[in-house]
């Protein structure tokens, strides 16, 4: 055996460990929670690695989680026969974080322990959550098919120790010793309670002692009871489902703290069977932008866990989407591989992104404050829809949100429907401006007709809506314009002696047009007379087919 050695925490997870056990101390019961999420993680893990080599059974298929106490020692300990880990895999994920976000999580800590908790819960708990029950915490593993076991041990403070130890069996077992005061949690009723209350989804059979009462006491006896339903819980139907069991689960399968904002629950028959359980977050992650952030579907074929992070099954606009889709077709034998070439793959894709999309129309509809408050966390990321999913393009761009000059406010509440239901008699287009921030919108010069004449105009500041209008030209057969491109031509909703107006002045100034044409030479194409300012005396304006002023900042911004 090699001998202990002593080894430091990664700086951010001292930080994370003193921050988690000062705001998180009030809820103690979501350390259960977060540490048989994890053992049933590992399970299927496991049950997937043995599709590929049944020897990493070890003639133990009977996967199942345990949960024990022992009160002299005044310890709990939560066992799973799951995949293991091996030493540096301890080290790895135990002793370090490598989730992309962790700086940006850093920085937005505030020293407020009601905003703090929140970002943590946000930010994933996980593990670490042992130290808010306990001040010391022991994990033994060994990994299915190796033969070497770790211990590993700390105080949640500035290190941990780890040494080699003999565990006949595979997986992990991981032993809290309860800090002073926390002797609630040596009780048999007390642990079951908590198991059912956020544990009840878990597929597996979470198992602990059956216990007896004996004279006025209640104690243990030889044989298991399953504690929880141990059903895969999509696989129920919906009216067998609570509220809070759809709630546990999304925080299972998502591993974030709050509650989700709403879901969808389906199951698909006819060519393609499948069920798929949906869930939109509450709040944006840290890594939302991150290009290689983990995507949030996880794959089941016949409720056997085949992989996370699977990237086929959601468009990048829908990245936020979290849930399970669980396929009574495909083989068991499933690669990523496979399912990029996948004719199946497909139609299950299309038909969840038509979920997710009826689920947020329905919020739109019905529920106009949470999906306002969608519309915040996640309307930027929905904005790409348009240019990445073809078919769906209209659905989408029904869902989008502006700010615009009716309420003349950065909020972005506008739908097109709302824009078109108070276009002017004789508007025919759909006026926008964009610029790198909301008050160089609102406070363009181009704007100054419109607003005398009282015409909308959408207010777009958001890096990804140039992106968006070079895929999105009009909506329901309204055209989408920009007030700062070409020739402004306001059409009928000019009168003929405002046109005649125009035509007098154009002549009156045609001199100064031309010596100032002279005087700018190359540095601009035209100079002309403009109708589109009240107040400001010159603009500049982008030619029809030239790129818009924005746009030409932003790829110059991109080095482009
Ligand atoms: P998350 O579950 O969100 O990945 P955690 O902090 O809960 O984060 O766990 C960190 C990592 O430690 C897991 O991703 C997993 O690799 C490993 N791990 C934790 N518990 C177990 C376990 N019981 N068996 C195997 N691996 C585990
Ligand atoms: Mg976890």
């Amino acid at each position: 055996n090699v001998k202990k050695e002593t080894l430091g925490f990664q700086a951010e997870v001292k930080q994370l460990l003193q921050l988690m056990i000062h705001s998180l101390y009030s809820n103690k019961e979501i350390v259960l929670r977060e540490l048989i999420s994890n053992a049933s993680d590992a399970a299927d893990k496991l049950r997937f690695a043995a599709l590929a080599d049944n020897s990493l059974y070890e003639n133990d298929s009977d996967l199942k989680i345990r949960v024990s106490f022992d009160k002299e020692a005044r310890t709990v300990t939560i066992s799973d026969n799951g995949i293991g880990m091996g030493r540096d895999e301890v080290i790895n994920n135990i002793g370090t974080i490598a989730k992309s976000g962790t700086k940006e999580f850093f920085q937005s800590l505030t020293g407020d322990q009601a905003k703090d908790a929140n970002l943590i819960g946000q930010f994933g708990v996980g593990f670490y959550s042992a130290f808010i029950l306990a001040d010391k915490v022991t994990l033994i593993t060994r990994r299915a098919g190796s033969t070497d076991a770790v211990r590993w041990e700390s105080a949640g403070e500035g290190d941990y120790t780890l040494e080699s130890v003999d565990k006949p069996s595979r997986g992990t077992d991981i032993v809290l010793h309860l800090r002073e005061g926390e002797d609630e949690f040596l009780n048999d009723w007390k642990l079951k309670t908590i198991i059912r209350k956020y544990s009840d989804h878990i597929t597996l059979p979470i198992v602990m002692k059956k216990s007896e009462w004996n004279e006025g006491e209640q104690v243990a006896t030889d044989e298991d009871e399953t504690v929880n339903r141990a059903s895969a819980l999509w696989a129920r139907s919906r009216n067998d489902i609570t509220e809070e069991e759809y709630q546990e689960f999304y925080k299972h399968v998502s591993h974030d703290f709050e509650n989700p904002l709403a879901w969808s629950h389906n199951r698909v028959e006819g060519k393609q069977e499948y069920i798929s359980l949906l869930y939109l977050p509450s709040k944006a992650p840290f890594d939302l932008y991150e290009r290689d952030r983990q995507h949030g579907i996880k794959l089941y074929v016949k409720r056997v866990f085949i992989m996370d992070d699977t990237e086929q099954l959601m468009p990048q606009y829908l990245r936020f989407v979290r849930g399970v889709i669980d396929s009574a077709d495909l083989p068991l034998n499933v690669s990523r591989e496979i399912l990029q070439h996948s004719k199946d793959i497909d139609a299950i894709k299309a038909g969840s992104v038509k979920k997710v999309l009826g689920l947020l129309e329905d919020l739109a509809e019905n529920k106009p404050e949470e999906y306002a408050s969608f519309w915040k966390e996640f309307g930027r990321v929905l904005k790409e829809g348009p240019g990445e999913d073809f078919s769906n393009k209209d659905k989408i761009a029904g869902l989008l949100r502006f700010a615009s000059t009716h309420a003349d406010d950065a909020d972005q509440i506008v739908s097109f429907k709302d824009y078109i239901s108070r276009m002017k008699d004789g508007q025919d287009a759909i006026y926008y401006i964009t610029a790198d921030s909301f008050a160089a919108a609102q406070h363009s010069p181009h704007l100054e007709i419109f607003r005398k004449k009282g015409i909308e105009v959408l207010l777009l500041s958001d890096r990804v809506d140039e992106w968006l209008l070079g895929s999105l030209t009009e909506f329901e057969g309204k055209k989408l314009q920009s007030v700062a491109k070409g020739d402004l031509d306001l059409g009928k909703l000019e009168d003929e002696a405002e046109k005649e107006q125009q035509k007098k002045t154009e002549d009156e100034y045609k001199p100064l047009v031309e010596r100032v044409q002279t005087v700018l030479g190359e540095s601009v194409k035209e100079v002309r007379v403009t109708h589109r300012l009240t107040d400001s005396p010159a603009c500049l304006v982008a030619g029809k087919h030239d790129l818009s002023g924005n746009l030409e900042r932003l790829l110059k911004a991109a080095g482009q």
